[in-house]
């Protein structure tokens, strides 16, 4: 029986699979992500976790065929390693991940991706029609996409491909994003954005509002909670699904995808409010082929099943190599 593993390394928590042939989940572990001291804490956190989630399962990590590891980023592919994660303590420096696994599971296929990536080889596996050509755009405390064309899941020559949030949409620049440049997609529509960007639509129209714009608190989740009975509220959702149809509009003319899933948690928890806005505006804004655009099937698991479905399938998500 050939056993695999799906790891998920998150800021906040290390998660680990183990699925039989089948790609049946048999166990499942998980525990924080390690604030440090350095990122050999973080290696040591994940093959505990994933020797615990072989014991669980009933098997030796030698047993498992192969893995896959979805990561937060940047990513140094050749080396196998985070460097230098940006959600992390800067004592954190480096990350190793793919050599250490390939000597606690005695294999040499040990698959790396961003979670993007790892996003979008898990929906094209478990899609119906395993297609070729497909986007997963996460859009969470980040925005990113993982995009595969005419069946390659594209990476980049240092596996930082997909970082759709930092397209420059705005040419006027009016929010700075996380980092550091101005009129990035991400900077109007993460998860951590919205309420800034609420903040600033709300300065320069001082309009009436029953939003608590002044409380330190105020979260994306009150502008979406709000956009039935509050005028303001609904326009600030509208502004943002303004931009995410641009920034999905581009993906569209950069990728020629046949679907797009959208996940990640703003998504997740808002699905209607962030996924029609995108849908009326395809038309007006897409000069080809519009794809349809879905809420991910798998929820807050496409991360994890997408590293568990890489390890089924040689990085690819391609059912036909299994
Ligand atoms: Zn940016």
């Amino acid at each position: 029986m050939a056993y695999y593993v799906g790891v998920d390394l998150g800021a906040t928590n290390i998660r680990a699979v183990v699925a039989d042939e089948d790609g049946t989940v048999i166990a499942s572990r998980s525990d924080g992500t390690p604030r440090g001291p350095t990122g050999i804490a973080v290696t040591e956190a994940i093959l505990r976790v994933v020797r615990e989630t072989c014991s669980e399962a009933g098997i030796r990590p030698n047993q498992a065929v192969a893995a896959g590891v979805a990561s937060i980023g940047p990513l140094d592919l050749a080396e196998g390693a985070v460097e230098n994660p940006a959600n992390l303590p800067d004592t954190i420096d480096r990350i190793p991940l793919t050599g250490p696994l390939s000597v606690l599971l005695d294999t040499e296929r040990v698959y790396l991706h961003n979670d993007t990536n790892a996003g979008v080889i898990g929906e094209r596996f478990h899609s119906e029609r395993n297609p070729d050509d497909m986007v997963y755009v996460t859009i969470s405390s980040g925005v990113g996409a993982g995009v595969c064309v005419d069946g390659n899941v594209l990476s980049g020559w240092d596996g930082n491909a997909g970082e759709v949030g930092h397209m420059t949409l705005d040419p006027q620049g009016l929010l700075t994003c996380g980092c550091g440049h101005d009129g990035h997609w991400e900077a109007y529509c993460s998860g951590n954005n919205i309420p800034r960007y609420a903040e600033f639509l709300y300065e320069e129209d001082d309009v009436e509002t029953s939003l608590p714009i002044e409380d330190p608190d105020f979260s994306a989740a009150d502008v979406f909670n709000h956009a039935e009975d509050d005028e303001f509220a609904r326009y600030v959702v509208d502004q943002v699904g303004h931009w995410n149809a641009m920034g999905i509009a581009n993906i569209v003319h950069a990728y020629a995808p046949l679907t797009i899933y959208v996940g990640g948690a703003v998504a997740l928890n808002n699905p209607d409010l962030t996924l029609d806005p995108i849908r009326e505006r395809m038309d007006e804004m897409v000069m080809v082929n519009v794809p349809q655009i879905e809420l991910t099937t798998l929820g807050d698991e496409v991360v994890v099943q997408g590293a568990l479905a890489s390890a089924m399938t040689g990085g690819t998500g391609d059912r036909s190599r299994l």
